[in-house]
């Protein structure tokens, strides 16, 4: 439905006994709406969800038109719910799920999830060919996902990951991932590991590679990496350029010791620079991701922005730091909460109180991107790369691999001033509205 929002069209055209839904807490609300029309549609049709929101708070889906909820990973349980559901055997003899009885909740037993994920099969693409032109990444290259991982061995505290999955890492074969890579639509040009910890299993990668080279697999491929993997496996990292790695996200988080050690993240704020530097050297892109406390001051917001510029990093996500539902964060901060609408745990927009006055702070959140994203950086790059023309080719190559790309500058300079743009009027006509108390029916 991010591609096709004619929801009647769809329930009309293919006549479903069951419809099932997955959200993350932002999504909350919409996915609400979606399963509220369907039991408008025809009450006989069976409404189900899961994913990460079903999963940490249940009880926000005891509604009347949602018939039953999936906690945790439902490739065992979806299945048997539907395997029983078309044979008219019981279904409350299903593990892992609850049931919406009179406005409350009756959860079946536990039961174990998968752990061999090589066991479960390959996503049927075929499903989604209609809409598979549109699969692109920001720099338009048709993209394809695949999940190779599920969890994560660290504790971030802002991170659901790893408690979702019970604090359990899961991963699947090299051969596994390299086959289905092999399968994949011949026109797709970048994979991306749809995981939260990539590069934990330094073995696996080192074989993932080996068979990429064996298959002769020509994609380019983009990942998610710790700064202390990068820095601990620099041979690793020019073997994964070598075989097309093109893009690397990476949770920098911040530039402060202070902070990194308050977000549990386990890593210093020299691990993140070398791990930048190597990167640049070795002329992978990097799409650093960067968390914007509530608590910031506009001296805060410089030093933020003063380590992207002295990093000369050119692709920078800002996220505000947000208690997701499940997290530590959350769990330690719930009644410090100052909006629980679920429209906006969004990671643009503080749900805690801000230290700065709110315009303030959303003033210098814009600035932030409008700056990071500056048609002056990009010119300096440019001339930068003009004046290392003359110097010998190989010194010339290691300079600047990493540039501002023209199109993601244009776009988000452009949203940022339409970010300032809005901050100004809202903030003339509304005070700070504290948001609504309960999720939004
Ligand atoms: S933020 Fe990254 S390193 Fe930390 S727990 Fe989540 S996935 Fe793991």
């Amino acid at each position: 439905m991010r591609f096709d929002r004619r929801l009647d069209r769809a329930l009309s055209g293919f006549r479903p006994d069951l419809v099932g839904i997955t959200a993350y807490t932002c999504d909350y609300n919409v996915a609400v709406s979606v399963l509220k029309e369907v039991k408008k549609f025809d009450p006989r049709v069976k409404t189900v969800v899961g994913g990460h929101h079903a999963t940490v708070l249940p009880d926000d889906f005891a509604r009347p038109f949602v018939d039953v909820i999936f906690l945790g990973a439902a490739d065992d349980s979806f299945k048997e719910f539907v395997a029983r559901s078309e044979s008219g055997r019981p279904v409350e003899e299903v593990p892992n799920i609850a049931f919406v009885r009179d406005g409350s909740l009756r959860f079946t037993d536990r039961a174990p999830t998968t752990q061999n994920l090589d066991l479960l099969p390959f996503p049927d693409r075929r499903l989604t060919l209609e809409y598979r032109s549109r699969y692109r990444d920001r720099m338009n290259t048709k993209t394809g996902l695949v999940m190779t991982s599920r969890g994560c061995p660290y504790r971030c505290s802002f991170c659901a990951c790893w408690k979702i999955m019970d604090g359990k890492y899961l991963s699947r074969s090299p051969e596994s991932i390299v086959a289905e890579i092999a399968a994949m639509p011949e026109e797709v040009e970048l994979i991306c590991f749809a995981d939260d910890n990539t590069l934990h299993s330094i073995r696996r990668a080192w074989r993932l590679i080996e068979l990429v080279r064996e298959k002769g697999i020509r994609k380019k491929f983009m990942m998610y990496a710790r700064s202390d993997t990068i820095v601990n496996n620099p041979d690793l990292m020019e073997a994964l350029k070598d075989i097309g790695l093109e893009y690397l996200l990476v949770g920098i988080e911040s530039f402060k010791d202070a902070e990194l050690s308050n977000l549990n993240k386990n890593l210093t704020s020299r691990t993140n620079l070398e791990a930048v530097r190597l990167l640049k050297k070795l002329g992978i892109r990097i799409s650093p991701h960067l968390i914007v406390n509530p608590e910031f001051s506009k001296n805060d917001f410089r030093d933020l922005l003063r380590g992207v510029c002295e990093l000369e990093l050119f692709r920078p996500v800002f996220t505000v730091l947000t208690p997701l539902p499940g997290t530590e964060l959350y769990e330690k901060n719930v009644d410090r909460l100052a909006i629980r609408d679920y429209d906006y745990f969004d990671f643009t927009h503080s749900v805690f109180s801000t230290k700065l006055p709110r315009k303030e702070f959303y003033f210098q959140y814009a600035k932030l991107y409008s700056q990071s994203y500056s048609f002056k950086r990009y010119f300096r790059e440019k001339l930068r790369g003009l004046a290392a023309l003359g110097r010998p080719s190989r010194r010339r190559a290691q300079r600047h691999p990493d540039r501002i790309p023209f199109m993601p500058l244009l776009i988000v300079h452009i949203a940022s001033l339409r970010g300032y743009w809005k901050i100004r009027r809202r903030h003339k006509t509304e005070p700070c509205a504290p948001g609504r108390l309960r999720p939004s029916s």
